[in-house]
């Protein structure tokens, strides 16, 4: 009997690799490891629905194991590999079982950054038991301190507001989520949240944290009941590192998501990919959805180099933000009827290369779409015509 394909990490991009090969006609032996004790689900509601209460496990998860069963995927939870040993094809679970393989995808995601001392009443937000765990301390009256201006930690600000807690968002740096958005979408974000009642505090560092409060380096002292530190994620790329592959920022592969050992693919938030000449990583829930998928398709021989679109969404009380392709130095803005704004981005030719929608609900997501449909379909737009809201950006794909 031919060795099995082997999927490391039970989440998103895993689960999808996995649910993929079947999909696919793959009908040799499927075995999904992870180490949490879950079926793979998807992270976007953690911070959003499931915090709120109003999302289970099940309305998150990929599929559950009763069809994991019936597609025959050994489905190996709350157990991790420990070791990989790609000269053998072989790797190791924490259980201490080896396992042959014939190719493996390793998604193994990443895990929230800590501060260096532990906390009672300091909480981190990756996984489904993370959240419960505090989902479990939000009520009404919470006084809650997040550190981190970031997408987690912005989300959780919204959703605890939602619950009646008093909420503080300290933030390091001079605008919140500057590290991936523009300025005037960081201005938008601080405008709600601050109107949601938000107490948002740029450029502030933490000295310490107490059982009640949080102490900056400035000399305030914030009394808290919870802090939620939200300051970025770790990938998990210790086993692929031991194993002797590549390993940069996250585990690198080429255009084809092969890593340097044979027969290993990476996928998800874990995987360093060139984007535009560039290595770098993708912590959303598209490209753990496109990846995973064609990892799975590559270990079937299928030789597909990978090159989605990449993008993101969050949502914050009732707007929602959307992002689709990567942002240029040249930067064209429409204010949206409904409120809002969507930014374009140009290469040095005028052909969009990246939108970004900011808007109450999800009413950006039309326009995002049409916008990824103009980045694919290359057409040449004018400028004007752009920053004007009354110009439909279907007019340039019907020409
Ligand atoms: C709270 C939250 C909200 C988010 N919201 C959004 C959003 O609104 N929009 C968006 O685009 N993206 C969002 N994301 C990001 C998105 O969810 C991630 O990009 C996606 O989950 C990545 O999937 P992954 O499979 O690569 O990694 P993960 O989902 O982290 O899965 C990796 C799995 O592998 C397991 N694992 C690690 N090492 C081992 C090992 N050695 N052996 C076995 N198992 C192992 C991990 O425990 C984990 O279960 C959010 C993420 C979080 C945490």
């Amino acid at each position: 009997m031919s060795a099995p394909l082997i999927i490391v990490g039970a989440g998103h991009a895993g689960g999808r690799a996995a649910l993929t090969l079947r999909e696919e006609g793959y009908d040799g032996r499927l075995i999904l490891i992870g180490d949490e004790p879950h079926v793979p689900y998807e992270r976007p509601p953690l911070s959003k629905a499931l915090l709120q209460g109003s999302l289970d496990l099940a309305g998150c998860s990929l599929c559950d194991s009763a069809r994991l069963a019936e597609l025959g995927i050994e489905h190996i939870a709350g157990n991790a590999v420990s070791r990989l040993v790609p000269q053998h094809q072989q790797l190791q679970l924490a259980d201490g079982r080896w396992l042959d393989y014939a190719g493996v995808v390793l998604a193994t995601g990443g895990r929230a950054r800590r501060l260096p001392q532990a906390q009672a009443n300091v909480l981190y937000l990756r996984t489904h038991d993370e959240a419960l765990a505090l989902r479990a301390t939000l009520r009404a009256g919470t006084r809650l301190v997040v550190v981190g201006g970031g997408f987690i930690g912005l989300e959780v600000a919204a959703t605890a507001r939602g619950l009646g807690c008093v909420v503080t968002v300290l933030e390091a740096g001079p605008r919140l989520a500057g590290r991936v958005l523009p300025p005037i979408i960081s201005e938008a974000l601080l405008k709600v949240h601050r109107e949601q009642g938000v107490d948002v505090r740029l450029n502030v560092a933490v000295e310490c944290i107490h059982a009640d409060s949080v102490q900056l380096v400035d000399g305030q002292t914030l009394p808290c009941d919870l802090v939620v530190v939200g300051i970025g994620m770790q990938p998990n790329v210790e086993l692929a590192a031991a194993a002797g592959l590549e390993v940069g920022q996250g585990i690198r592969v080429d255009e084809y998501l092969r890593t340097s050992a044979a027969n290993i693919y990476a996928a998800g938030d874990v995987c360093e990919f060139r984007l535009g000449g560039v290595y770098q990583r993708q912590e959303t829930w598209r490209n753990a959805e496109a990846q995973g998928r064609h990892a799975a398709l590559n270990l079937l021989g299928r030789a597909l180099p990978f090159d989605a679109v990449p993008g993101f969404w969050s949502d914050q009380y009732d707007w929602g933000l959307q992002t689709v392709g990567v942002m240029t130095p040249r930067m064209l803005s429409r204010a949206l009827p409904q409120g809002g704004v969507l930014l374009f981005y140009l290469d040095a030719d005028g052909y969009l290369q990246g939108a970004c929608g900011w808007a109450p609900g999800n009413s950006v997501a039309k326009d995002i779409k049409l916008c990824e449909r103009l980045i694919l379909a290359r057409v040449a737009l004018s400028t004007a015509d752009l920053a004007d809201p009354a110009v439909s950006l279907k007019h340039w794909l019907r020409g």
